[in-house]
């Protein structure tokens, strides 16, 4: 059986084994580098016409790309010197069909651009010859052909603007910047101003900056490095923008608020934007802005009363090392306010909370008896607030709190981060502030990502990555680099780390809650209907440390987590409350935000329905809200300031267009 196996196999091979194939292939080598060594000594001998002759040949007989890329480079050259050295109408023809020649040749868009730049640019500048047309049909089929690169459109963009074709012109000025969005550095240098103005150069309809944002509304919005550069540049070339600059500034900083310098952009758009309100005499609006910023206020006065030399000290002189205590139900009174339902999960971390303040209290007094350490497991389907909540806490007791992706940590020997990387990120929060540090809170995200998949062989970075959180779990002091071989040392003893995730739909061996049903079915412990509910629904006491080793923790991981909260999935009825009622609500915002444009904006009930019924189908909790509203209202906040329309109303069929689906 074996034996014909082989049998059949070396058939095969012979069978596959074409001789004449590989014999005209080695021969087709040959001439390649025959030609080419040919044409290199030619043409260092400046015989141009043999080397082009012999250019020609070997560029149809390789297959690299590289090769091709010097070759047509050499070849394109030779054309142009024969034509520097006698420029008739015979030699710009053979330049011309040396060009296509090397196009069809090697369809690059290299290629085509050096075409245009020869056609269009050369041409006018060195021999006073308009060909500005031909460059433009060369480009159309360039465009055609590789309608990614951007290089061609600003080449098409300017031939354009030569020969006043504004209406295209707009058109590659459009399709470039959609193409550049992510790269303001490159729009900013090649168009500067005209990003912002329409009507100046041409006539534009609209500026580029509203194409950008309303091209890529949310990206753009999700890319806050981008946002400050635009916002930058806005604000200090541009003096009719100062509302937008902040605007896209505030954006920025919301979106990650450790950008360099972004607390300073924000105050000095906020400071230019009030001065400008009040040039204008508009008093209402000046009064909204202050209103609608006040964090932005808040923040105007912690900078300016910051000696910049002297930051750390002071701050550290502010910082209270006493701990002042609050109530579990203070702390739930609090969350009440923002969080909406979750009645259980916000009396669990009050009660957390307040434990970790008790300990905190013991260990800053010499004398009392110490407790443990004690961290949170909080489990929770996606945008049931589980970030949310802690932050919240963390605000109430003026603590640094950050946000960790646990996924990205990896054991030693995968790139990656380190687990201590987040205690870094709590210093930047703490402004550098190492005592404060030592007292924030870190939450450790997507922790159901470093799980230890039992017998997968994929366990790349779970088990790695939870001993390597083990350690500050514990609290251990650690040295942390905050530059190159500069090293500060924290102690995470008193730092409340909360691992949190959604626990479910994981790649494998499904959600914790299938692992507590099967543990239940083996014990012959059967509570109604659970066996049938892998989500997490209803796990809240049900779990035990033995389900979380099973899920792929370990144990010592286990240990340290004792306070465990459940979240729930929101219904449709709390989402619709958690669009009006948190004190931070999402439509009381967008209100101000259109009042601060003179326009009255009116969410009319059906839309609210119509926006948690969406959001429900969504399965993303919470965050769909925000997704759904900020498309909902996107375009008018873009169209209406500024325009005649002064009211705006929206209902069901608005949001519904809005998530496409009428
Ligand atoms: P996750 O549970 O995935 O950590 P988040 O806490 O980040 O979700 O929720 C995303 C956003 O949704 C929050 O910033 C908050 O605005 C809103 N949100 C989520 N849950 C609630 C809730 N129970 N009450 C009020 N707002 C909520």
């Amino acid at each position: 059986m074996a034996e014909q196996g082989n049998k059949s196999l070396e058939d095969r091979l012979k069978g596959s084994f074409d001789c004449a194939g590989l014999c005209s292939l080695y021969q087709i080598k040959a001439e390649f580098r025959l030609n080419k060594a040919n044409a290199m000594r030619d043409y260092l001998d400046e015989h141009y016409l043999e080397a082009q002759f012999s250019f020609m040949t070997a560029l149809t007989k390789t297959d690299s790309v590289s090769e091709k890329d010097a070759i047509s480079g050499k070849l394109l050259d030779c054309a142009k010197q024969l034509f520097r050295i006698s420029p008739t109408e015979e030699e710009f023809n053979r330049l011309r069909s040396t060009y296509e020649f090397t196009i069809r040749t090697h369809e690059t868009a290299d290629n085509f651009l050096s075409y245009m730049n020869f056609l269009g640019k050369d041409m006018a500048e060195v021999h006073h010859i308009n060909m500005m047309a031909e460059a433009i049909r060369v480009g159309e089929i360039a465009l055609e052909r590789f309608p990614e690169d951007h290089r061609i459109h600003s080449e098409m963009y300017e031939l354009y603007v030569f020969t006043e074709n504004y209406k295209e012109a707009q058109k590659r000025l459009e399709a470039l910047v959609k193409l550049k969005f992510d790269d303001p550095d490159y729009l900013i240098n090649e168009f500067g101003k005209m990003l912002w103005q329409p009507g100046e150069v041409f006539e534009m309809k609209k500026a580029p900056f509203y194409i950008i944002m309303e091209y890529k509304g949310h990206a753009i919005l999700r890319n806050p490095e981008a946002l400050q550069k635009y916002g930058r540049y806005m604000l200090r070339n541009i003096n009719t923008h100062e509302e937008w600059a902040l605007y896209t500034l505030y954006k920025a900083w919301k979106g990650k608020p450790t950008l360099d310098g972004i607390k300073k952009d924000v105050v000095e758009a906020f400071d230019k934007a009030a001065a400008s309100l009040r040039r204008r005499k508009n008093g209402e609006q000046f009064k909204a802005l202050h209103k609608n910023y006040a964090e932005v206020a808040k923040l105007k006065k912690e900078l300016r009363n910051e000696n910049p030399n002297a930051t750390r000290v002071d701050e550290v002189k502010e910082f209270s090392k006493e701990v002042k205590v609050v109530l579990p139900r203070e702390i739930k009174a609090h969350l009440d306010d923002y969080v909406i339902g979750q009645e259980k999960a916000k009396m669990g971390v009050s009660v957390g909370y307040y434990m970790h303040l008790l300990r905190l209290r013991q260990a800053m007094d010499k004398n009392a008896k110490k407790l443990d350490k004690s961290n949170m497991l909080l489990l929770g389907p996606t945008g049931s607030g589980k970030t949310y909540m802690l932050n919240m806490l963390a605000k109430m007791s003026g603590v640094p709190f950050v946000v960790i992706d646990t996924s990205k940590v990896t054991s030693a020997g995968y790139v990656g981060d380190k687990a201590e990387q987040c205690l870094l990120a709590l210093l930047g929060a703490a402004n550098g502030n190492v005592e404060l540090a030592q007292r924030g809170i870190v939450y450790l995200d997507e922790a159901d990502k470093i799980r230890a998949i039992k017998g997968g062989g994929k366990d790349v970075n779970g088990e790695g990555a939870q001993q390597q959180y083990l350690k500050l779990l514990e609290g251990s002091v650690v040295n942390v680099e905050v530059s190159q071989g500069k090293y500060i040392q924290i102690d995470t003893t008193n730092i409340l780390f909360v691992v949190g995730g959604a626990f479910s739909f994981s790649n494998e061996g499904g959600s914790i809650g299938e692992v507590i049903g099967a543990r239940e079915k083996h014990i012959g412990f059967r509570m109604g209907g659970h066996e049938e509910a892998p989500k997490n629904k209803g796990i809240s006491g049900r779990l035990t440390d033995k389900d979380l080793i099973e899920y792929g923790f370990i144990p010592e991981f286990v240990g340290r987590l004792h306070h465990r909260i459940v979240l729930e999935q929101l219904s449709e009825r709390e989402l619709r409350k958690i669009l009006t009622e948190p004190a931070d609500a999402v439509i009381p915002q967008y209100v101000e935000m259109f009042r601060l444009s003179d326009v009255k904006l009116d969410v009319r009930p059906d839309a609210l329905d119509t926006i948690a019924e969406e959001a429900y189908a969504l399965n993303a909790g919470a965050r769909s809200l925000r997704t759904i509203c900020d498309s909902l209202f996107e375009d008018a906040l873009f169209y209406l300031p500024g325009s005649s329309i002064k009211n705006y109303s929206v209902g069901r069929g608005e949001v519904l267009k809005a998530v496409g689906k009428n």
